[in-house]
């Protein structure tokens, strides 16, 4: 069985109060199943003040990107850089219903996103087991059932944390980034490493917000998505934003996913491609 996996990075309320919506009910059109990664914490770090966090909101264009605030709108940057809430915990009742749809929920971080994302390497074994602990509670707190899977914020996988999380019940780790892998692998301490292996060239911005900044409509993306999926075999995954691909994303997202199921692949959950890897092993 060939899969591909469409993983989301849900980094944002938006992403959680938006764009997971928008996903799901595209789901549903073709019968098929996504992993989200939510983010359990807070987006940016508190210690920087709230116009400060407003500014990097507004001026977070990079060439070839487009500004968080340019993306989320006014009034959902405002909630960001006056509230900065916990992500998964704006709606909870959402991840309740991707689950019930037969969607993976996984944990993307702890406490917060951007601490994660810039100190997580520097951070103590117990530090990282009490980050991981907060997000398993909060989900716990709302009725969330365990999940297996995790994955790190902005791709910094600290070398430990492959020894905590099995401890924890993890069996999944997305953390590789990688085009050429064509495989999930295993490591020692009993988890399957699962790779990213779409992606739209250099940089680690989701693949449709980088296909589409450069220019290509839905077509060209399925276009790419077609040629990606013919050179990697078995194992297809591809990384993106719910925000973004749920509200500014979703024609092209359509059309790869159309693309997949044309060219024979399962379009599924992270989960269910290593149960299919490993029952082949
Ligand atoms: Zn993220």
């Amino acid at each position: 069985m060939k899969h591909c996996c469409f993983r989301f990075d849900a980094d944002t309320h938006a992403c959680v109060t938006r764009g997971m919506p928008a996903l799901l009910a595209l789901a549903r059109e073709f019968g098929v199943r996504f992993t989200f990664f939510v983010n359990m914490g807070r987006g940016f770090d508190r210690r920087i003040t709230l116009a400060k966090a407003f500014r990097r909101i507004v001026s977070r264009a990079r060439p070839g990107h487009i500004s968080a605030a340019a993306k989320l709108g006014l009034r959902d940057s405002l909630v960001v850089a006056a509230l900065n809430p916990n992500a998964g915990l704006v709606s909870p009742a959402t991840l309740r219903a991707a689950l019930d749809a037969g969607h993976e929920i996984g944990v993307h971080g702890g406490r917060n996103h951007s601490q994660w994302e810039h100190h997580a390497q520097e951070w103590s074994e117990e530090r990282l087991r009490d980050e991981i602990l907060s997000s398993l509670r909060a989900m716990r707190k709302h009725s969330i059932p365990e999940t297996t899977s995790f994955a790190s914020p902005a791709w910094n996988s600290p070398p430990r944390l492959k020894e905590l999380l099995p401890a924890l019940g993890f069996r999944i780790l997305a953390d590789a980034y990688d085009a050429a892998a064509t495989e999930v692998a295993r490591d020692s301490a009993g988890l399957t490493l699962v790779p990213t292996n779409i992606t739209p060239g250099p940089g680690r911005a989701g693949y449709l917000e980088t296909l589409q900044m450069r220019g290509l409509d839905a077509k060209g993306v399925a276009a790419h998505f077609r040629n990606e999926l013919a050179a990697k075999g078995r194992l297809a995954v591809v990384y993106d934003h719910p925000f973004y691909a749920g509200i500014h994303g979703l024609p092209a997202l359509r059309a790869m996913i159309a693309e997949a199921l044309d060219c024979g692949f399962r379009v599924s959950t992270l989960k269910e491609a290593v149960a299919d890897a490993n029952s082949d092993s």
